[in-house]
């Protein structure tokens, strides 16, 4: 049975080779379907799912002239036209391009030419319009038809259609399926925004099963780290404002954050109102990944992961941009490390790397957080200091950098020595620009290499100040253990009685060269340098030492103002207050304290419970040089302040100033309100004292009545009971 099959086969496709035209189609069919009774028969493809037959083709002829004179039954169910309508047509009808007429012979020239194609067959894409108006594609292939003499007679045409459109059930599936395969999320809710339907990648990048996720809103994936603004733009998407496209990070349902490249809009029906919404979108976190990974190849120095040369001059550039508006100061250090040329030389270039990498560490480790530290190339670093309330500040940086690496760096087979040479520019003295800074700095670097400095300023003048400033500071570390310091005392009189109500302790510095330093040279570089720690503990060591021999010596003692600074101000500092009058049996009535506004203006909180702390012990305080800073009465009625010392630079222009007079008439009608004491400093004069006196204020401190004298004569003039004499204007 199967044999004969096969044989009829073998005939059909040998009658196939020797016939032509229309007959040959049939022929081919015929042979088709022989073959699958063969499978059918012989088992072979008995597994394989049907396939669909192949829609038969579309066969024409056609004569010379281009008049139909044969259609066959694939071409009526192709075109839609019955073979009676159309025999004797030209096949121009069926064309839907009019210059279709050009390329068809174009490509009889080109291939019909070819002396490989000897039939003249021809093939193409082309469209044509059926009867019901539609265009299709179809691809055809024409041969000429010729007679038994050779000569043409004719033209023979196969058709096909290229696309077969899409039922629209089909299309459905196939959309469906499409949405299904998709890499990306899809997520679709309906008009009260209950999610209808996902895909498989939404469950794959969420986590979110369709059990878990159906009926419930997109909220399910929401981070939390988007602001209000940012979530109204998304909304007014899903509302139908037109889509949007965006990042925005989800939140898996393990927790973990994810950005997602996101498409949100709204699908109205047929009536325009929103049936859906849906939002289509990609997990980025890998190429988030990637560009995080370029950004720090491109900003970072890899051998020490610190910032390069490209992000100092970027994070440079905006802050100098701001600190051009805000009048702030700056500096840009470039610090050498010496020897290491001759160390990766000695010991090869790991030992180097690995040298760099830890003065890197320790570089980093006196830094403050706000500080950049940046590796410029080789051996050298660069620090910059954004805000700088002194250019001074910068040499102390340099100094801290110095000290770092003191002490020998141990590696892992090695212990070496570096010496750094700093070099540094100030804004916006030695540049306003970033490359005109690192030039500047470099300059300063080299100088100091060669001098062996340990820093240079690139300005001369700043090179002055800061050896001045470290002349200072190391003097004043020998002053300390050396007895040079000693406080004097300003009398503080009441502008009521003219008694001597108080007075201040100032301290003095006897120079054993410079004689007597005042403290407005000193005190500041002692602020800079921490030393004020000590130079403050020494203070209040003495005025309670000496409080306790006036009182043990009998005299009539009031309250001894002592000036603290803002460093001191810690949470320790009320049981050091403690530790001392204990120490030297001095009561709290008997000392005062003097802080200034720069005390209120920062760190508020822990200040006032410091405050607290030291007057529930019985201590009173006193606010210092009032007025030059940026008290306000609602800001001061939160310290429990007792007493207002107007600055003394209010007080100069009294009584013919007329806006000194205006500020101290405010000052004391505010602090009479707030129930605290007034003292006026630096009265010199007569007419101040009486001015002062008649507005209102408690007490005066200035030359007028004493200037600070040293402990013997302010003890004498208690004993003596020395007052101030009222004269009128
Ligand atoms: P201050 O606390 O405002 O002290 C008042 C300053 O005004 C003192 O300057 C005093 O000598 C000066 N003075 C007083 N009456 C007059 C006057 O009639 N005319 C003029 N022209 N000046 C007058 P001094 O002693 O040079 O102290 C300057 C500043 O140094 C003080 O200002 C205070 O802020 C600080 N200071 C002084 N001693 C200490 C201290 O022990 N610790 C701290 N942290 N700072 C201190
Ligand atoms: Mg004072
Ligand atoms: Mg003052």
């Amino acid at each position: 049975m199967v044999d004969k099959a096969i044989e009829r086969c073998l005939a059909l496709s040998l009658a196939a080779r020797t016939q032509q035209g229309e007959a040959l189609a049939a022929t081919l069919a015929e042979l088709d379907a022989a073959l699958a009774e063969v499978q059918s028969r012989s088992g072979v493809g008995a597994n394989l799912p049907a396939e669909p037959a192949a829609p038969p083709e579309a066969i024409l002829t056609l004569d010379l002239a281009g008049y139909l004179t044969s259609w066959n039954a694939a071409a009526e169910t192709l075109f839609g036209y019955t073979a009676t309508e159309v025999l004797g047509q030209n096949i121009l009808f069926l064309h839907a391009d009019d210059d279709e007429d050009d390329h068809i012979a174009d490509l009889f020239m080109a291939q019909g030419d070819n002396p490989e194609n000897s039939d003249n067959r021809v093939t193409a894409e082309v469209r044509r319009r059926r009867k019901s108006g539609d265009v299709i594609w179809v691809k055809l292939a024409m041969r000429l038809l010729k007679d038994d003499g050779g000569e043409p007679v004719g033209m023979h045409v196969a058709m096909k259609q290229v696309h077969e459109p899409l039922s629209e059930v089909d299309k459905v599936s196939l959309h469906a399926r499409i949405i299904e395969d998709s890499d990306q999320g899809v997520l679709i809710t309906d008009s009260s925004e209950r999610i209808v339907s996902i895909n498989s990648a939404f469950t794959r990048i969420t986590g979110y099963t369709p059990g878990e996720s159906l009926g419930r809103t997109p909220d399910l994936l929401r981070s939390g780290v988007h602001d209000a603004e940012f979530r109204a733009k998304v909304r007014a998407a899903m509302t139908g404002a037109g889509p949007w496209r965006g990042e925005i990070i989800g939140r898996r349902k393990n927790g973990e954050l994810f950005p997602q490249s996101v498409t949100i809009s709204a699908v109205r029906d047929e009536a325009g109102n929103i049936s859906h919404t849906f939002s289509l979108f990609s997990d980025i976190s890998v190429h988030k990944d990637a560009e995080a990974r370029m950004q720090r190849m491109a900003n970072y120095d890899t051998l020490t992961g610190l910032p390069n040369q490209c992000l100092l001059s970027q994070l440079m550039g905006q802050a100098l941009t701001e600190a051009r508006r805000s009048h702030e100061h700056g500096a840009l250090l470039s610090v050498e490390i010496g020897r290491l040329g001759a160390i990766s030389d000695t010991l090869g270039h790991d030992v180097g790397n690995e040298l760099l990498q830890a003065v890197g560490k320790q570089f980093r480790g006196v830094l403050r957080e706000g500080d950049i530290l940046a590796r410029l190339d080789g051996n050298r670093f660069a620090v910059a200091l954004l805000h700088i309330e002194k250019r001074e500040h910068a040499a102390i940086v340099a100094q801290k950098l110095a000290s770092s690496v003191a002490a020998p760096i141990e590696l892992a087979q090695h212990t070496l020595q570096v010496r750094v040479h700093t070099g540094i520019a100030v804004y916006p003295e030695d540049g306003f620009d970033t490359n005109s800074l690192i030039r500047h700095a470099d300059v300063a670097t080299s100088k100091a290499v060669q001098g062996e400095a340990e820093f240079l300023f690139y300005s001369e003048e700043m090179n002055q100040r800061a050896k001045e400033h470290l002349r200072i500071e190391s003097e004043l570390r020998s002053a300390l253990h050396n007895n040079e310091l000693l406080l004097y005392y300003q009398p503080k009189v009441s502008l009521r009685s003219g008694r001597i109500v108080g007075a201040e302790a100032l301290l003095r510095w006897k120079h054993p060269v410079r004689g007597m330093v005042s403290p407005g040279v000193f005190i500041p570089v002692a602020e800079e340098t921490g030393l004020i720690l000590e130079l403050g503990n020494w203070v209040l060591e003495e005025a309670c030492r000496q409080v306790r021999a006036w009182q043990d010596e009998n005299l009539i003692m009031t309250p001894i103002a002592v000036n603290l600074s803002a460093r001191q101000f810690d949470a320790r500092l009320p049981e050091r207050m403690a530790d001392v009058m204990q120490r030297h049996g001095v009561l709290p009535e008997q000392l005062m304290l003097e802080i200034t506004e720069s005390l209120l203006v920062g760190g508020a909180d822990n200040v006032i419970s410091i405050m607290n702390e030291l007057v529930a012990m019985g201590l009173a305080l006193a606010l210092d040089d009032f007025g030059t800073g940026y008290s306000s009465l609602a800001y001061l009625k939160k310290f429990p302040i007792s007493t207002l010392k107007i600055d003394r630079s209010f007080v100069i222009g009294l009584p013919y100033e007329e806006n000194d007079c205006a500020i101290a008439r405010a000052i004391v009608t505010m602090a009479q309100q707030l129930r605290q004491e007034i003292v006026a400093e630096g009265v010199e004069t007569a007419e101040q004292m009486s001015f002062l006196r008649e507005l209102g204020c408690d007490q005066l401190q200035g030359y007028f009545f004493s200037p600070p004298v040293p402990p013997d004569d302010f003890a004498h003039m208690l004993r003596e009971g020395k007052r101030l004499a009222f004269t009128s204007r």
